[in-house]
């Protein structure tokens, strides 16, 4: 008989003999695959034995008014990205799979989930939180590669794993840009080409709230004022949220130091954008 006290040893112990030597590595998308995705399952495919990619347009993280039905897709599109990247398993469920008649289990992470994002789109980390379970529990990674271009859900995932003891690693993995700045979007897809030059005011603003905090500036009403001057220039700018945020708590900062997040959410026409950066790390 052995007695365990610790979570990891008790979870390595329970984990170990069905698993093997096999680890497992997933990244979860909702498709339409574009380079930053590809940059996910590049560093996957590092990290795993078995390289896993999701692709599940997740209907109950969308609000009414959201784009679910238009959301763009492309299969066979997405397929060849996969097998380039070295994609062993694409998993495709239904929605009527993941969610049959009668189901009613959600999985609610609070604090680091109500700003930001969880103010304007409210219910949306609930559903992230809920499918991500039920893919950790349907895949079963030792290790899942999530993108910083949605730094909050990063953050709720790590939350959500760590007070769960989901015995999976997550790694978040760099922003990746278009050439002139553009954070590559799923969602850019429906960008008209001058609503397309529009959207650059999000990471034109974020360039320019970086150069001010490198020039030595550390207050958030100066940041915030050149932040919002950039954006309102841009006439087909609608915004949603722009905040200065303590990088890990996401609570509320009024001085700036390397650790600050700056998020933006951003319409620009009828196309809801999201961008950020942590003011000290590279971008
Ligand atoms: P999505 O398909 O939009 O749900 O995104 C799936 C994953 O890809 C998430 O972890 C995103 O953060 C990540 N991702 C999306 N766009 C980018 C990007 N431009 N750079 C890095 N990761 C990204």
């Amino acid at each position: 008989m052995q007695i365990i006290n610790s979570i990891i040893h008790m979870q390595a112990l329970a984990i170990a003999p069905e698993r093997g030597e096999r680890r497992i590595s997933f990244v979860p998308t909702m498709g339409f695959l574009h380079e930053g995705h590809a940059s996910l399952l590049r560093e996957g495919r590092k990290r795993g034995d078995v390289l896993v990619l999701s692709i599940f347009v997740n209907p109950i993280q969308f609000g009414q008014n959201e784009d679910l039905d238009s959301y763009p897709r492309n299969m066979e599109r997405d397929c060849q990205i996969a097998e380039a990247c070295g994609v062993d398993i694409v998993f495709i469920p239904s929605a009527a799979e993941m969610y049959p008649h009668g189901f009613q289990t959600g999985v609610t992470v609070r604090d680091i989930a109500l700003p930001l994002c969880g103010a304007s789109r409210p219910g949306h980390f609930d559903g992230v939180a809920t499918v991500v379970t039920k893919l950790f529990n349907i895949v079963r990674p030792d290790v899942a590669i999530f993108g910083r271009k949605d730094y909050q859900q990063l953050a709720v995932i790590r939350r959500m794993t760590g007070d769960l003891n989901m015995p999976v690693e997550i790694v978040g993995m760099p922003i990746v840009r278009e050439v002139d700045g553009l954070a590559m979007s799923s969602r850019n897809a429906y960008l008209t080409p001058v609503e397309r030059q529009g959207a650059l005011c999000l990471s034109r603003s974020i360039k320019r709230v970086r150069e001010l905090f490198a020039g030595g500036e550390l207050s958030v009403a100066v940041l915030m004022e050149e932040a919002l001057t950039v954006i309102k220039r841009e006439s087909l700018a609608d915004i949603d949220y722009i905040e200065f945020r303590d990088g890990t708590l996401l609570h509320e900062v009024t001085i700036a130091d390397g650790s600050t997040l700056l998020a933006l959410a951003v319409k620009i026409g009828q196309t809801r954008l999201i961008d950020n950066t942590v003011l000290g790390e590279e971008s």
